[in-house]
């Protein structure tokens, strides 16, 4: 087993799993059958003995299993900023975010992009959704790491590196690199290894896309069949230039050009007016919420006592800086019961651990167009998991095992990733790179990155340790 290819198969028992279907169903002493790409039976260890009796088999004993986390919304590359605009103030996303990712290669951005690929499969990420921008130059090298991917080419027609000078400039020649690059994109990419590769279509914010750009952005997803993304209500600069251009909050205008929908996810949703809440929940937008990279100057100020009372599917993401799942759940579990107040039905604190664990696992799917395959283990759906060490003293003692995790699991319990019926890391090895070669490439690459930007725009400083 483990190359994933037709016929292979493995039989996991013993362990407790965590099936995150319908019934959020536990099975102790349980086990995952798998074949090929697929789970093909989850239930009691003795009884997919017998039905599987010449599976090769892995004793999981003193271990759970569980679906992969998706992490609904990233930017690999953005690891290049770790430990830098965190700890600035002013504008990061115009001010450092942008000119950078202009600034790097191809190889600066792909080896910043395993980087990403090697942490999300160490903390038990299986699927990553990354809209970002030249996205053709380095996406291979997150395909070849074997992990699920949602790619996407943050589509804009404004001069997003004049932003950071208070200009707001429409160019459509820019803007059709971009739908250049988005087609170039789509022809790679989508639906490829076996499916394991798919591709969204991007609208980087509303801000930074006119109405033209986001009519040529909605052609394209309709014409390929694709889901949508967007950031919304990010920060103070897009709220205030969509109402000096528009007079619109940015929830409105995406709704005036056609950009509100099931099948659109869109990131942050920070500075929404209550109206733009209800307005968002009643066109079945999904929110990525991206709460550890949104916290780092303080306590993320979003409504999400409001959205989590609209009904809205939030799904979890890491945004920049990290990829780390585990501190999404902490901390979004933090700001979500922040918002609703201490608010509780039935004696609990709402929302409960598993409600905050299904934001990183079933909704997630949901948010893809993808719970058919993903999100849960069941009979039928790809074989995307994770088995975690229980025996591990920051779990330790059990009591409600979705407690522990949602509160104080960290990538350090987590043993093996599979993804697609094939081991990505088996036994905290990594299968698909090579650990000390990704970490060193994408140091060296940090350090070029930022001697460019700073080379190129020479009002953008080294931090102090590169000078
Ligand atoms: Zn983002």
């Amino acid at each position: 087993m483990t190359d994933g290819k037709e016929g292979n198969s493995l039989l996991i028992t013993g362990a407790t799993v965590l099936t995150l279907d319908d019934n959020r169903e536990i099975i102790d002493n349980g086990a995952v059958a798998v074949a090929g790409d697929r789970i093909i039976a989850v239930g009691p260890s003795d009884d997919l003995r017998q039905r599987f009796p010449d599976m090769e088999t892995l004793d999981a004993a003193g271990k759970a299993v569980m679906p992969g986390f998706i992490n609904s919304h990233t930017h690999a590359v953005l690891l290049v900023l770790r430990g830098t605009v965190e700890d600035m103030s002013g504008d990061a996303i115009f001010g450092y975010m942008t000119p950078i990712s202009f600034a790097m290669t191809d190889s600066e951005r792909r080896a910043l992009a395993r980087l990403g690929c090697l942490e999300a499969i160490r903390s038990g990420t299986t699927t990553l959704v990354e809209p970002f921008r030249f996205i053709t130059g380095y996406a291979q090298g997150m395909v070849e790491t074997g992990m699920r991917l949602w790619l996407s080419e943050n589509g804009a027609d404004a001069l997003t590196l004049k932003i950071r000078h208070g200009i707001y400039e429409h160019d459509r020649a820019f803007g059709e690199e971009f739908l250049a690059r988005i087609v170039a994109m789509v022809e790679q990419f989508h639906d490829t290894e076996n499916g394991r590769v798919q591709c969204q279509m991007a609208a980087h914010a509303p801000d930074v896309c006119s109405p033209w750009m986001l009519e040529q952005l909605n052609d394209l997803a309709r014409k390929h069949n694709l889901t949508r993304t967007v950031h919304l209500a990010q920060s103070p600069g897009e709220v205030k230039q969509v109402r000096t251009a528009y007079d619109r909050t940015p929830a409105e205008y995406l709704l005036d050009n056609d950009w509100l929908g099931p099948d659109v996810v869109a990131a942050h949703w920070t500075y929404c007016t209550d109206d733009d809440i209800d307005l968002l929940a009643e066109h079945g937008v999904h929110m990525a919420h991206c709460p550890a990279n949104s916290s780092r100057r303080g306590p993320h100020k979003v409504r999400a006592g409001r959205i989590l009372d609209a009904g809205v599917n939030i799904v979890l993401g890491t945004d920049n800086m990290t990829e780390d799942m585990f501190q999404a759940l902490k901390i979004g579990s933090i700001i979500h019961r922040g918002g609703l107040g201490g608010k509780n039905e039935g004696g609990g604190v709402n929302p409960s651990p598993q409600a905050t664990l299904d934001t990183a696992t079933r909704n997630g799917a949901r948010a893809l167009g993808a719970e058919a395959e993903l999100g849960s283990l069941e009979a039928g759906k790809k074989a995307d998991l994770m088995i975690l060490d229980l025996n591990q003293a920051h779990l330790r003692p059990i009591i409600n095992l979705v407690s522990s995790i949602v509160h104080y699991g960290n990538p350090g319990c987590v043993e093996s990733v599979m993804v697609d019926g094939r081991f990505v890391m088996r036994d905290r090895k990594v299968l698909t790179m090579d650990e000390d070669a990704v970490i060193a490439e994408a140091q060296e690459a940090t350090v070029a990155a930022w001697r460019r930007l700073n080379e190129t725009s020479g009002d953008i400083e080294l931090p102090p340790a590169l000078r």
